[in-house]
């Protein structure tokens, strides 16, 4: 699929002024409960209500949505209070349902991007509509997968098109329900910048008090919009209960959150600037993780060395990974000196760290 600038004309029609913003519900529970949300949520700038009707649950024996009964409630929000609605499609009875009951705008989940075959029933489904289609990232941090999906779709004659970054599963624990991996939403960005972007701050935090924080980044990092789980009595939510947000703090967020113009070029330069500070600060975040990471490798070896009776220091091994770093350096644009330098410093970390664990 090559970059087109039409891959945005649905998100520029749209006129908005602001980021696109999908609320609502991680799930449909009750009639009374869709549309309390949806009037909490009309007169703000929520551009689309979401709630799952089908819910993929990664373990059986959990809430697993009302069905198609849900999008009754839907058309009725549309009704009462002129929301556009949004629903996420597991399959093609999925897709003949929602498009049945008009849904504006039908998303993929992670769990399905991750399998071509879904995907490809899905676009077949799909085929020629002119309502908007979303691609969730799939659950594992896999590029192509993702944008295999959104290929599919293209083929599929599907105009208004759109991705969705809600994070990856890790094997490490990590403070995120799904690890942002900022580094792939932003490669993504950069093959296809005409794509627009929502962000998925509820999915990737899995805590409301962390939804704030990761809503800046995105937009800091230029994202078209977000979508923000909101819930009424959050605590009592049959799914997702930790990270949705009232319906209050989502308005209260939407005013807090800082979102740049291209107002002249004065705004368009800081804009750029802010843009790419915010891609420094992803690389720089991974920086420090990895290094976290060797010297948690490199305590390993300090207590293998403890019960050999070994000494930290081992010049031939290290002269060997410096030769090593400063050819690979070079590959990367990095001077000599500096690769010198900086494993300077990343080995003398290592043998204190080395140390302690010897010398207790
Ligand atoms: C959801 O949006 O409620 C959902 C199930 O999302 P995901 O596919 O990102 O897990
Ligand atoms: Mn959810």
């Amino acid at each position: 699929m090559e970059n087109k600038k039409e891959l945005r004309n649905w998100l520029d029609d749209l006129n908005l002024g602001h980021p696109l913003v999908i609320a609502g519900p991680c799930s449909a529970e009750t009639e009374e409960q869709v549309l309390k949300i949806a009037h909490e949520l009309k007169d703000t700038d929520v551009n689309y209500y979401r709630a799952g009707i089908w819910k993929p649950r990664t373990r059986p024996g959990n809430f697993e949505g009302v069905g198609a009964l849900g999008l009754k409630w839907l058309q009725k929000v549309k009704e009462e209070t002129g929301m556009k609605t949004a629903t996420e499609v597991a399959n093609a009875a999925h897709v003949k349902l929602a498009l049945e009951h008009d849904i504006d705008l039908l998303w993929i989940g992670a769990r399905s991007t991750v399998s071509p075959f879904i995907v490809q029933e899905i676009a077949d489904a799909l085929e020629g509509t002119d309502k908007i289609v979303l691609v969730k990232n799939p659950v594992n941090p896999d590029l192509s997968l993702w944008l295999g999906a959104i290929e599919r779709l293209h083929t599929a004659n599907i105009k208004k098109l759109g991705v969705i970054h809600r994070g990856f599963s890790t094997y490490e624990k990590t403070k995120f329900r799904n690890n942002p991996n900022w580094q792939l939403a932003i490669e993504l960005q950069t093959k296809f910048p005409d794509l627009p972007i929502i962000n998925d701050p509820s999915h990737i935090t899995g805590k409301r008090d962390m939804v704030f924080d990761i809503s800046q980044i995105a937009l800091d990092l230029n994202f078209d919009g977000l979508m923000i789980e909101t819930h009424h009595d959050p605590d009592k939510a049959w799914s997702d209960a930790a990270q949705q947000v009232t319906p209050n703090t989502l308005v209260q967020m939407m005013r807090d959150l800082k979102v740049k113009k291209e107002a002249d070029a004065e705004a368009e330069y800081n804009k750029k600037l802010n843009n790419l500070r915010a891609k420094i600060d992803v690389v720089d975040h991974e920086i420090i993780e990895l290094l976290g990471k060797r010297m948690l490798v490199s305590d390993g070896i300090g207590k293998l060395k403890k019960e050999k009776n070994v000494a930290v220091l081992q010049s031939k091994r290290w002269n060997e990974i410096l030769g090593r770093m400063v050819l690979e350096g070079q590959d990367h644009g990095l001077s000599e000196e500096f690769v010198l330098k900086m494993f300077k410093a990343i080995h003398q970390e290592s043998i204190n760290h080395q140390e302690k664990i010897i010398n207790g």
